[in-house]
C-alpha cells in the first residue's frame, strides 16, 4: 500500500488527517490558513481536515501544469498509449483501495464504491485508443497538386470540478481523455470526499505520468472563482448542482474559457399498465436507493400509468423492508449513510413537507433509520406526488422517491418535456412501439428502456438536456476528445518549379 492508502486506515482508526494539494508530482501543504472538515458518514466523526487552495496556489499548479504542457504535447501517440494501458493496469490492481476511500469519505457501500471505480475505468480504457480517436481526416488532390487535412491538438492547461457524489469516476470522466489528449490537468474535487483524487495523483505518479500533468488543488469557492478567472486555463469541465453548472458555464465563458457544465436532475421513471411490474419494482428500489439516492441518474420519481399504480406501490412497499442500510464497509450493507449531517436533515425535511403538501407518506425513512450517530435516514417513499409539490419540483437527493399517477402516456411524457431538468429518463413497457415512439418524443439526454440508470458506456458520451447541461459538449466519450482538443485545417501545396507563377487574385481550386 502506498503512502496515502497506510493514511485512509489511520483515518479508520479516528484519527484527524490532513488532506493537502498535489502539484507537479508531490504533496503541497496549503498555505492559505483556509480549510475544511472530511467526516466518516458512517461514524459521524471528522476524520479528515482538507486545505482550500488560495488564488496564488491555483496560479502555482497552473504554471506547473503550464510548464508540463510544453513536453506532455510532444509525447507520441505510441508512448502516451502505452502510458494509459499502465496507468489502467495501476488503478484496477487498486481499484479496492481506491473504492474504500469513497465509502470511507462518502459513505456509499463497498460495492457500489467498487462498481464507480469499474465505471471509470472503462474511459481510461477508452482512452487507451487515442491514437484512432484523434486521427483526422485527408483529402488528396482538393485541387490540383494541393492535399487537405484535418488535425486535433490539445488547448493547454484544463480543469475539472467535480461533486461528492463520484469522487473517482467523475474525475475519471475528465482527466482521462484531457491528458489523453494533451492537455494537463489541474482537478478541484468535492472538498467534502477528497482523499481518492489525491490517492489517483501518487498512482498515476507511479504508473509514470511526468510531474505536472496532473495536479489536484482542494478548496471551496475562492478555488473555482480563481480557476474560472485564470487565464492560463483554457477549459472548464464541472459536474454538480445546477445554480454552481449555470454559474460556472457564465463566468468561464466570460472569461474566454471553453466550458461543459453539468447539472442536477429529476429523473422520472415511467411505468406503463403493460410492464412486469416486479421488474420495474426491482429497478425502482435499486434507482431510487442505491447510493443513498445521492446519484444524479438516480431515479427520483416515478410515473405510474393508469393501473400501474396501485401493483407498483405494493411491489415497492413489499421490497423497503429488505433494504439493508449500514456502514459501507459492511459486507451486508447495501445502503450507506447520507454524506453529511446537513444534508441528511435537509433531505428528511421533504418527508415533512411532502405531508404537508398533501402527498401520502408510504415509507418514513427516519423510522427504520440506524441507531448511532451516522448520517443515517432509511428509505422513504411518497405516493400521490403532484407537480406544484417541492418534493415534485427539488432535486432531493437523498432515499426519498415519489410517486406520481396519470392516467395516460401522453401526460407521462409531457411531465417529463415540462421538466426544467432533462438528464436521465426510463421507461418500463413490454411495447417496442411505444417505447421506440418514447425515445423520439421524450426531452432528455439519456433514455432507458426497461434500464433504469441508463449512463452511456464509455465509447458514448454522458450528458442531460436543459438544465442538466450548460455547454455544447457532452462529458467522455467522442465528445470528450472533442471539447479537450481543437481542430486544424492544413491546406499544402509541394513547390513544384514547373507550374510556378506569380498570381495575385484570390486562391482558386484547381
Ligand atoms: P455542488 O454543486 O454543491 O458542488 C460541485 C462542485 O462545485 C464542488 O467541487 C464544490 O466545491 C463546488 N462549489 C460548491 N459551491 C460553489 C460555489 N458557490 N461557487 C463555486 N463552486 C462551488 O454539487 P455537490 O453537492 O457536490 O454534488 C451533487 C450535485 O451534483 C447534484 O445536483 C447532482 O445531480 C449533481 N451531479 C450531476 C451529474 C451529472 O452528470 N449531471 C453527476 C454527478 C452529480
Amino acid at each position: 500500500m502506498t503512502e496515502v492508502a497506510d493514511q485512509f486506515t489511520e483515518e479508520r482508526s479516528g484519527e484527524v488527517t490532513r488532506i493537502s494539494h498535489w502539484i507537479d508530482g508531490q504533496r503541497v501543504e496549503g498555505e492559505s490558513g483556509r480549510s475544511g472538515p472530511v467526516y466518516n458518514p458512517a461514524l459521524g466523526v471528522q476524520t479528515g481536515e482538507v486545505d482550500f487552495a488560495s488564488p496564488e496556489e491555483i496560479d502555482r499548479a497552473v504554471q506547473a501544469a503550464r510548464r508540463a504542457f510544453d513536453s506532455w504535447r510532444t509525447v507520441s501517440l505510441s508512448r502516451r498509449t502505452e502510458l494509459f494501458f499502465r496507468i489502467r493496469k495501476l488503478l484496477d490492481e487498486h481499484r479496492e483501495d481506491i473504492a474504500k476511500f469513497l465509502t470511507a469519505e462518502h459513505g456509499k457501500v463497498l460495492s457500489d464504491a467498487k462498481g464507480e471505480v469499474a465505471r471509470g475505468l472503462e474511459v481510461i480504457e477508452y482512452c487507451c485508443g487515442i491514437p484512432e480517436l484523434l486521427k483526422g481526416d485527408f483529402s488528396e488532390q482538393a485541387s490540383t497538386g494541393i492535399d487537405v487535412y484535418s488535425i486535433r491538438q490539445p488547448l493547454g492547461v484544463v480543469a475539472g470540478i467535480t461533486p461528492f457524489n463520484f469522487p473517482a469516476m467523475v474525475p475519471m470522466w475528465m482527466w482521462a481523455p484531457a491528458i489523453a489528449c494533451g492537455n494537463c490537468f489541474l482537478l478541484k474535487p468535492s472538498e467534502k470526499d477528497p482523499s481518492a483524487s489525491i490517492y489517483t495523483a501518487e498512482l498515476l505518479k507511479e504508473a509514470g505520468l511526468p510531474d505536472g500533468v496532473f495536479n489536484v488543488v482542494h478548496g471551496d469557492k475562492v478555488a473555482v472563482d480563481s480557476i474560472l478567472e485564470h487565464p492560463g486555463i483554457a477549459a472548464v469541465s464541472f459536474v454538480g448542482s445546477t445554480p454552481i453548472a449555470r454559474y460556472v458555464y457564465e463566468t468561464g465563458t466570460a472569461n474566454g474559457k471553453r466550458v461543459q457544465a453539468l447539472g442536477g436532475a429529476k429523473n422520472h421513471m415511467i411505468v406503463l399498465p403493460d410492464a412486469d411490474i416486479d421488474m420495474a419494482a426491482d429497478a425502482a428500489v435499486s434507482a431510487g436507493y442505491g447510493s443513498a439516492g445521492e446519484r444524479c441518474m438516480a431515479v427520483s420519481l416515478l410515473v405510474a400509468v393508469g393501473h400501474a399504480a396501485d401493483d407498483l406501490v405494493g411491489a415497492i412497499q413489499e421490497r423497503l423492508p429488505k433494504v439493508k442500510v449500514g456502514d459501507g464497509m459492511d459486507p451486508d450493507s447495501e445502503m450507506g449513510p447520507l454524506v453529511t449531517r446537513e444534508h441528511r436533515d435537509k433531505v428528511a425535511s421533504y418527508i415533512d413537507r411532502g405531508r404537508d403538501e398533501g402527498a401520502t407518506v408510504v415509507a418514513d425513512g427516519r423510522e427504520t433509520a440506524p441507531e448511532g450517530d451516522g448520517f443515517w435516514l432509511g428509505v422513504s417513499l411518497l405516493d400521490n406526488v403532484k407537480p406544484g409539490m417541492d418534493v415534485y419540483k427539488d432535486e432531493i437527493f437523498g432515499p426519498v422517491l415519489g410517486i406520481t399517477r396519470v392516467d395516460t402516456y401522453d401526460e407521462a411524457v409531457d411531465l417529463v418535456n415540462e421538466n426544467p431538468y432533462g438528464n436521465g429518463v426510463a421507461i418500463f413497457t413490454r411495447d417496442g412501439g411505444v417505447a421506440r415512439q418514447f425515445q423520439f418524443d421524450v426531452k432528455a439526454g439519456m433514455v432507458g428502456v426497461n434500464v433504469p440508470i441508463p449512463v452511456p458506456v464509455a465509447y458514448y458520451s454522458f450528458g442531460g438536456w436543459k438544465n442538466s447541461l450548460f455547454g455544447d459538449l457532452h462529458i467522455y466519450g467522442p465528445e470528450g476528445i472533442q471539447f479537450y482538443t481543437r481542430g486544424k485545417v492544413v491546406t499544402s501545396r509541394w513547390p513544384d518549379p514547373a507550374t510556378s507563377k506569380v498570381d495575385l487574385g484570390f486562391p482558386q481550386t484547381r
